[in-house]
Formats: structure tokens, C-alpha cells, sequence
């Protein structure tokens, strides 16, 4: 048994704000730093990623690779894939670690997530960033979004949003009485499963269930292990005690069959696409009557996102706004723009030829050469993905205006592609791409509802979108109509960059849980609340007024 520690003080905490985006701009310190550690970290080669339980780390005899996708004969990191064995090994040294980390004063455990996000903040933000972008093809600006700023954020706004949740409590108006909430960790352990876009999102997968009291198996995506095994290391530095998050990679169904079959399995923390989080939604459907209570699941997935422009747009910039949101990080943000509804007056009035034009002007390669707005997309199976995509938009008459071709002889680069549809539930405009592909579709500008109604019966997907107009009337009613086509709405903005405490990210329908990371209300999913009364005054007999 521990013995508890006592919390002395009613704590308030630091203030909590963004972290201050860095610029990267020629001549700077911040540049020459980062520049030099990506240059390092492709000259030193190899590097390699052990399996951690228990604070040990393990080899195992499957050994895998992580590759950089700008030049996939360049191997990043050599790393183990836990089995069967492993992983019931690290959860059961997850389950006794919890009594430590559960019993923890939350004074301290919001210490270590403020510690985490200053070590990411300060130390380790090059080495983190140089990981992000060799390891998963992000140019300076989309790393320094991802494992520069949101990763703190996330961690930061987490540690305010559970002070927030803690101090939310029962009315205090009944004389002779105290009424509280205790907001306990949830029995058994969370399985968290991350992707490979966002090393932020790796990251706060694992904190958001770890920081309320909760121990967390975390199987990494294989093609971000590098960075997401710095991330791990750093949460350890900060002070997160062997066990509490166990590093297991592996081949995801021997991990996943191991997590979701154990009778402890308390809850899934998923981020990735829509069919693999169904088929594990079924399992563990499939599972009800071995468990000891009913698992959470929370799960963040695809999407289909658009861009409603109306005809009192301003159309340079959403011009502009297009061309962020669908091809920056080459597409690969679950928030990403890939389907765009202009008006006819518009698109034929020069918002066509300007979209195009600035699309051709794009510059693409090697994230190491700073001066890329593009870099390349994920691995081999993204690639023939997006192409075979591309190549059925075209057999359904789909015209490409721009781009529609890839190169993988060095690296996964894919031109920026802009598709004009006639037919608005064509390939592209209905399944994720998760590439740098835009679908337009001409609408005639007076079928404003008739539009409406395409862009939200068109997809199973609900995560983002905006609508572009000046003319405020209007802008309400196409919101109106589109109220469920997306759980992230932006008006004269694009759909993508979500800032962490501004605005709080998920989507519905096959979108995933919407239960907003980045905000208060995720972390109830991760909590069992025990009400606890106790009452000052004894009753003196137990006949009520009533009986006499
Ligand atoms: P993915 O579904 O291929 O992989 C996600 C994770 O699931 C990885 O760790 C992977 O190894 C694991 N996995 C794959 N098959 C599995 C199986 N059979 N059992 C258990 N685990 C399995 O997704 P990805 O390619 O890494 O990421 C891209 C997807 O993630 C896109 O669909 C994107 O929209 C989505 N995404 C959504 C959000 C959001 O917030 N909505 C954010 C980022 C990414």
C-alpha cells in the first residue's frame, strides 16, 4: 500500500496560453537550430525504437522499419513490434502501476503535463520538429503547427480543462450536509491507437487518459514511431512513472487483439481512418459479456471536408484559403479541403483560372529544403491510393486541371490536383483521398438549398467546412442548412487548423465520437464519477413528521 500525500494548499495554476508559434524565417536562430538537426538526423542514420513496459526496453524478433518519405531508401528508425506475450505483460505492469499514478495529488500529475509540454516547448522542440518532418514529410511550418505548438497546447489546456472538470461539483445548499464528486480514473486500462499525420495528436491520445489517473497501453502508428517514441521519452523525463504509458508498436491486430480481449480493457482513445476504428468498435462490441463494465470509446476518424463559396466571396481569398486548406501537409489533415462548390458566375469569372494558376505556382520536395510548400505523401500504399483515385475521377469524366500525376522514384510526391466534376457524387467527391486533391463542382448560383442538400447527403463524413461569403443573410442560411454536414464550421475561413483551448476539434456521423479534443468535455469520457453525501447530524428517530 502507498501511503497518500497530502495536498496542502488549494493550488491555482499558471496561466495558461497558446505556445507562441515560431517563424523559422531566413536568418534566424530558430531556422539555423532546426536546420541543423534535421541535417543531423538524416546523416546519422538508423536510428532505433525498443518496446518499453515497465520502464524496460525490449527487443523483440520481428524488427521493422520507418522510412522518410521524401526518399524511402533513407531508413529512419529500426524498431521492434511487440507480440502477444508483450503486450499482456504490458498491461499487466500498466494495472500495477495505476495504484501510484491514481493516488498521485493532482497537484503533481498536472505538474508533469506542464513539465511535459515546457520540455517540448524549450529542449526538445528541433529534435521533435526534425523527427516530425523526416519521419512523416512535414515542411517546417506544418511541423512546428503540430509538434511545436499543439502538442503543448494539448497538454496545457488538459491540465486547465481537469481543473476546470474537478472543480465542478454538487450545489452546496443542504444544511447538515456535504455533497462532492470524486472523478475517478476509469478500472482496468486505456488502449490508446494513434496515427501517422500528427505527432500533437499521438501525444495527447495518451495524455488526455493519462493526466485524469488513468494507465494507457499506446500503439504507435509504424510510420511515426521516431517521433512518437521522443514523445514518449519526454513524457518520462517529465516525470510519467514507468508503466503508467506502455510504448508497445507491433503489427496492430496481434496488439489490438491482445487490448481489446483482456476482461481489464476499460476504454479506446483512437484517431485514424473510419474503417479500421468500425471493425474495432465491433470487436469490443462483440466482447460485452467478458468485461467488467462497459468500455469507453472515443474515436476520431475521416472526413470529407468542404468549401461552400457563395457568390458574394471574396474570391482571392478563398483562392487562397484553397489552397492552405487542401494542400498543405499534402493533404494528409483529417480537415483537409477535398471538395469545393462554386458558383458558376464565379468560377467562370476568374476564380477558375486563379485557383489553377496559383495550384501550378506550388513548389514541392524534400522537407529539408525549407523553401517546399508541399513535401511528400505518407508511404508507398498512400501513394497508389491517391493515383488510383485520381485515375477513377477521370474514367467518370472528371476533368483535371492541373496536376493528376505522381512521382515515387526517390520519394511519395504527388502534384497538387485540382479535378472538375459534373457529377457531384463522382469518386472524388464522396470517399476520403487523403491527398493533395481537390474536387470542384460548379453549381448554378441560384441553387443555393438544392447545393446545400449535395454537400450534405453526399458522404458519410461530418468533420469540417466552411462557407465564404459577404453577405451575412446568406451565410446564415446556407450554416442553417448545413447545421449536421460538419461538427468544425468556419465562416470566411478554411477548414482546417484548429487551434487546442480556441476551437475545440471533432466531427459526427462516420467522423468519429465528436467529443472535442481540446476541450473539457473529452476528459469525462475518460472518468467515472463517484458522488459521495455525507451527513454531520445523526437522526434521532426514524419517524418522519408525516407519521405522527
Ligand atoms: P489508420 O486507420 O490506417 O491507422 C490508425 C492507427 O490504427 C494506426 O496506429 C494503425 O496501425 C492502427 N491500425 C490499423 N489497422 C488496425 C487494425 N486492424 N487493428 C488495430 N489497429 C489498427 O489511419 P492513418 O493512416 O494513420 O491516419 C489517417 C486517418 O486518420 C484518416 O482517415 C484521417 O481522416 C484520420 N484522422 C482523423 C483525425 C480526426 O481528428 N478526425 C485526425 C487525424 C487523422
Amino acid at each position: 500500500m502507498t501511503t497518500p500525500t497530502p495536498t496542502l494548499g488549494d493550488f491555482h495554476l499558471p496561466d495558461i496560453l497558446n505556445e507562441p508559434m515560431r517563424n523559422y524565417e531566413p536568418n534566424s536562430v530558430d531556422r539555423a537550430e532546426l536546420q541543423k538537426a534535421v541535417d543531423e538526423l538524416i546523416a546519422a542514420g538508423p536510428q532505433e525504437v525498443p518496446i518499453v513496459i515497465d520502464g524496460r526496453e525490449f527487443t523483440s524478433g520481428k524488427k521493422s522499419q520507418q522510412v522518410n518519405p521524401g526518399n524511402h531508401k533513407q531508413v529512419l528508425c529500426n524498431y521492434y513490434e511487440a507480440d502477444e506475450s508483450m503486450v499482456d505483460a504490458a498491461i499487466q505492469g500498466a494495472l500495477k502501476a495505476k495504484e501510484v499514478w491514481a493516488n498521485m495529488p493532482w497537484s503533481e500529475r498536472a505538474a508533469i503535463g506542464l513539465k511535459a509540454a515546457d520540455l517540448i516547448a524549450n529542449k526538445y522542440r528541433y529534435k521533435l520538429l526534425a523527427a516530425t518532418m523526416v519521419g512523416q514529410g512535414k515542411n517546417v511550418w506544418q511541423a512546428e503547427i503540430d509538434a511545436g505548438a499543439e502538442i503543448c497546447d494539448f497538454l496545457r489546456f488538459g491540465v486547465k480543462y481537469i481543473h476546470d472538470m474537478y472543480s465542478i461539483q454538487p450545489p452546496r445548499n443542504s444544511p447538515g450536509v456535504w455533497n462532492r464528486t470524486e472523478y475517478r480514473p476509469l478500472e482496468g486500462f486505456v488502449f490508446a491507437v494513434s496515427p501517422f499525420n500528427f505527432t500533437a495528436i499521438a501525444g495527447n491520445l495518451v495524455m488526455t487518459p493519462a493526466l485524469v489517473g488513468n494507465v494507457v497501453l499506446w500503439k504507435p502508428s509504424p510510420m511515426a514511431i521516431y517521433s512518437n517514441y521522443i514523445v514518449f521519452q519526454i513524457l518520462k523525463e517529465a516525470g510519467v512513472p514507468d508503466g503508467v504509458i506502455q510504448f508497445v508498436p507491433g503489427d496492430a491486430p496481434t496488439v489490438a487483439n491482445a487490448a481489446i480481449n483482456h476482461r481489464e480493457f476499460s476504454s479506446l482513445h483512437f484517431t485514424g481512418s473510419t474503417f479500421v476504428f468500425r471493425s474495432l468498435w465491433k470487436q469490443i462490441s462483440n466482447n460485452l459479456d467478458l468485461y467488467q463494465g462497459y468500455p469507453r470509446i472515443v474515436g476520431e476518424t475521416g472526413g470529407k471536408n468542404f468549401h461552400f463559396v457563395h457568390r458574394s466571396a471574396n474570391v482571392d481569398a478563398v483562392v487562397t484559403q484553397c489552397i492552405r486548406a487542401a494542400f498543405e501537409f499534402q493533404g494528409q489533415k483529417c480537415s483537409a479541403l477535398s471538395r469545393l462548390y462554386v458558383p458558376k458566375s464565379l468560377w467562370e469569372g476568374g476564380m477558375k483560372d486563379k485557383l489553377v494558376s496559383a495550384t501550378k505556382g506550388i513548389s514541392m520536395g524534400p522537407v529539408n529544403e525549407f523553401k517546399h510548400f508541399m513535401g511528400p505523401v505518407i508511404a508507398k500504399h498512400a501513394f497508389d491510393k491517391i493515383l488510383g483515385l485520381i485515375e477513377e475521377a477521370k474514367q467518370q469524366g472528371g476533368q483535371v486541371l492541373t496536376g493528376g500525376t505522381g512521382d515515387d522514384s526517390v520519394g511519395y510526391y504527388i502534384q497538387p490536383t485540382i479535378i472538375e466534376t459534373k457529377d457531384p457524387r463522382s469518386v472524388t467527391m464522396v470517399k476520403e483521398i487523403f491527398g493533395p486533391v481537390i474536387t470542384v463542382y460548379v453549381y448554378p448560383d441560384n441553387e443555393i438549398e438544392e447545393t446545400c442538400k449535395l454537400v450534405d447527403t453526399t458522404t458519410e463524413y461530418a468533420l469540417t467546412g466552411s462557407i465564404f461569403s459577404s453577405d451575412r443573410q446568406e451565410l446564415l442560411r446556407i450554416s442553417n442548412l448545413l447545421r449536421n454536414a460538419s461538427g468544425m464550421m468556419y465562416y470566411n475561413d478554411k477548414c482546417t487548423g484548429a487551434v487546442v483551448g480556441q476551437q475545440p476539434f471533432g466531427g459526427a456521423r462516420a467522423s468519429g465520437t465528436n467529443d472535442k479534443a481540446g476541450s473539457m468535455n473529452i476528459f469525462f469520457r475518460f472518468v467515472s464519477p463517484r458522488t459521495i453525501k455525507e451527513s454531520f447530524l445523526d437522526p434521532s428517530t426514524y419517524i418522519y413528521p408525516s407519521n405522527q
